[in-house]
């Protein structure tokens, strides 16, 4: 049988979900801690959407479904991704409904990879992109972007490329998690022109395309089309994580074969959840504005602290993480550091090397916490600084 915590590839069994579970699990456990770790949004999902779920239970819509999803909600998601981002997929043909992006991310690898081949991963990345991919047999390769202000180069990009020709997906995610970088158009379209000279899949993880507070989102699909496998979802947009709804676009042909495991893998998902996200998708499109104007309050608080503390982040324009590197001259481990300061202090943030590699020396700190908390975690962060860390 399969053991996902073996099929994790040794350079990055630093990345132990278990471990990221314990720290949730502390953290929750003691009402006296602040929790900094969680990767979801601290908001309730807009009543509305509630609303259109339970009309959808009141109306008997709780039948098996087809796999692709419902054609309401890929038009509703067709239009919003158009209205929002310029794009034009074709709902009854280049999209499917999927379990959140996670299952997107784990169907389509998939779909396109066979045994040997390699997946090229910017890291720090995702916890779940590593493990997938061996879970496929499939090998990553990853990009370390920790000496480049945590962005892919486009010199980086092709040398990896032109060296591994077994490397068949790009699995690329911005705005970022853990870091909260993000790339402007120029950006992007530095990176396809590498992409575009070779025989390789780009997997788009735009899961917090909303989340941007300087500038607004730029699809990759936009830019590179054929190439690319786009996966959105209403996870982070719009509160909902529980509802377990993704959005996943890309050429009739490819979009055919993701959705052929996609219906293996769950028959189809939950009609109540896709009745939801038709709701968002339709009337929802400034929910998401009113928690990104809340998160950028909360996010310039937390930047200032911790410079204030000199803990350096690269420029965090979007999801809600910061990613920090833990000054010189202060312990430099840093699970030791999350560790002790979650035992000393009562603070739980996330070590930067269970992201992988690059992310060694860093905290990854979420601000989809409070404003109350993030002032809490800063006197905490500063009282075990002056009191424990240095060296
Ligand atoms: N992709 C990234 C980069 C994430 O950080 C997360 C959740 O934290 C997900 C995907 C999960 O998305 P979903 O809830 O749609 O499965």
């Amino acid at each position: 049988m399969k053991n996902p915590v073996e099929l994790m590839n040794p350079e990055v069994v630093a990345i132990k979900q278990q471990e990221i579970f314990k720290f949730n699990a502390l953290a929750k456990a003691n009402s006296g801690v602040v929790n900094m770790t969680v990767g979801e949004p601290n908001f309730p999902t807009p009543d509305h959407i509630k609303l259109a779920a339970i009309r959808a239970i009141m109306n008997d819509d709780t039948k098996y479904t087809v796999p692709e999803g419902d054609h309401d909600l890929l038009r509703a998601a067709s239009n919003y991704l158009h209205e929002k981002y310029g794009l034009n997929y074709d709902p009854e043909s280049e999209m499917i409904t999927t379990l959140g992006v996670t299952e997107g991310v784990f169907s389509t690898l998939n779909a396109l990879l066979d045994e040997g081949d390699e997946v090229l991963i910017p890291a720090p990345c995702y916890t779940i992109y590593g493990p997938d991919t061996n879970f496929d047999h499939s090998k990553p390769v990853y990009l370390d972007t920790s000496k480049t202000e945590f962005k892919v180069m486009p010199e980086q990009l092709d040398e990896l490329l032109s060296t591994h020709p077994r490397i068949k997906v790009f699995l690329f995610n911005y705005p970022n998690n853990p870091t909260g970088v993000t790339y402007n158009k120029q950006e992007l379209e530095n990176l396809a022109a590498v992409l575009s000279k070779y025989d390789v899949f780009v997997i788009s993880d735009e899961i917090y395309s909303e989340l941007t507070y300087n500038s607004k989102h730029y699809s990759f699909a936009k830019i590179l089309p054929k190439q690319t496998i786009l996966l959105n979802g209403v996870s982070k947009s719009h509160a909902m994580t529980g509802w377990r709804i993704g959005i996943a676009c890309a050429p009739k042909e490819i979009i055919s074969q993701i959705n052929k495991i996609h219906e293996l893998a769950t028959t189809a998902v939950s009609t109540i959840s896709q009745a939801a996200a038709t709701e968002a998708y339709t009337n929802g499109f400034d929910d998401p504005m009113k928690m990104r104007d809340e998160y950028k309050q909360r996010r310039d608080v937390l930047l200032s602290g911790l410079e204030k503390l000199d803990f350096y982040c690269p420029i965090p324009d979007g999801a809600f993480y910061l990613f920090a590197k833990i000054p010189e001259g202060l312990n430099q481990d840093d699970v030791t550091f999350a560790k002790d300061l979650l035992k000393k202090e009562g603070l739980a943030i996330l070590p930067g090397s269970f992201f992988g590699e690059g992310g060694s020396g860093h905290l990854r700190l979420s601000y989809a916490a409070s404003m109350e908390s993030i002032q809490n975690a800063l006197v905490k962060l500063r009282d075990y600084v002056t009191n424990y860390a240095s060296s």
